[in-house]
């Protein structure tokens, strides 16, 4: 692998693709372009949107592996096809001719024909004392990850918003044993009120102070009038942003939620307005947020890219 400052993608570039992200996503788009025959670099910093959970659900055949297995197996599968691995973030992108140069921490260059760009999505959490640290593991954002392990327990939900009033009643499909928690917020109209209640829902509507347990359970919710409730589990969707900022510096247009918007053609998906440059998995809004998708979505994104490919070495020959 050549590298250094002042290279150019016009001459020969180090690499067929660079895929930024090493996630879910990333592995497979990896996985079909090293397939392709395609000389692929996967540049990774090693920081999963899903590090913090012990196990990871709802992908077929590995139902309850862990994050750390499952990207230990798809880096296995995709160096077995050539796949190259850095782990490393990439601060950088630069369309240079036809291709690309990318700039690594430490300032070394890679230059590539195309870019993949799958570094997903981080959340934000609230700032609460114990959110963070129970994050993946008591506290959990989605009821089809992390819901079934938690069913039929004493759960929490956090409905601050219409958006929430809906993913409540899913928290509610796991355990009739539910409060609503608004953290101060006046956001229940009368009409929902009722139809909690009704249902034996029990709101509480002063603000959280702090989520209490061991690094893998949640205990109970202190609340700031001193009442603790005790929980086994609270469920809330944080905002989320880019996880890198790699699409902002490239002046890729960014949703209202956080995600970069991409086109598909007849011809494949993930396309961007830089030719060439790629976005597949939780950082675009073409991919539902979850390892399936993520999945499904690099796969197809491989495959339009190396169609790509093929179509330009078809001309060139
Ligand atoms: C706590 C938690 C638990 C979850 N559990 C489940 C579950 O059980 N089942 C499920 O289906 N989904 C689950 N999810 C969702 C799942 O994690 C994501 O949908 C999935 O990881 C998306 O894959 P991705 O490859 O798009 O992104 P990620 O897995 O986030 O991978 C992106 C990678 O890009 C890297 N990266 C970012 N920027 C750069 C850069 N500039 N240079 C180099 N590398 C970079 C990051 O370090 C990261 O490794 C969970 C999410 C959370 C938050």
């Amino acid at each position: 692998m050549a590298t250094g400052i002042g290279k150019s993608a016009r001459s020969s570039p180090d690499y067929d693709v660079l895929v930024i992200g090493g996630g879910p996503a990333g592995l497979s788009a990896a996985l079909q372009l090293g397939r392709s025959l395609r000389n692929v670099l996967i540049c990774d910093n090693d920081e999963p949107r899903n590090g913090p959970a012990a196990e990871a659900h709802g992908y077929l055949t590995r139902d309850g592996i862990s994050p750390e297995e499952f990207r230990r197996l798809g880096h296995e599968e995709v160096a077995s096809y050539g796949g190259e691995f850095r782990d490393v973030r990439v601060t950088n992108v630069e369309k240079d001719g036809s291709g690309f140069t990318s700039m690594l921490d430490g300032d070394e260059t890679i230059t590539s024909r195309k870019i993949v760009l799958a570094t997903g999505i981080s959340d934000e959490f609230p700032e609460i004392d114990g959110f963070e640290e129970l994050w993946g593991n008591g506290v959990h954002h989605c009821p089809y990850c992390h819901g079934y392990e938690v069913r039929d327990q004493p759960l929490g939900v956090l409905v601050n918003n219409q958006h929430t009033i809906e993913y409540a009643k899913l928290i509610y499909n796991l355990s009739e044993d539910l409060v609503v928690f608004t953290d101060g917020q006046e956001t229940l109209g009368e009409a929902t009120r009722s139809a909690f209640t009704e249902r034996g829902i029990e709101i509480e509507n002063e603000p959280i102070r702090a989520f209490n347990g061991s690094s893998d359970s949640l205990e109970s919710i202190s609340l700031e009038d001193g009442r603790e409730i005790a929980r086994h589990a609270f469920f809330y969707p944080p905002p989320m942003k880019q996880h890198s900022k790699l699409a902002e510096q490239l002046g890729l247009k960014v949703t209202e939620i956080g995600l970069i918007e991409v086109g598909q053609s007849e011809h494949g998906v993930g396309f961007t307005s830089i030719d060439g440059l790629f976005v597949a998995g939780d950082a675009s809004n073409a991919s539902a947020p979850s390892i399936p998708s993520a999945v499904a979505d690099g796969n197809v994104v491989g495959a339009t890219v190396n169609l790509e490919l093929s179509q330009e070495a078809f001309e060139n020959s």
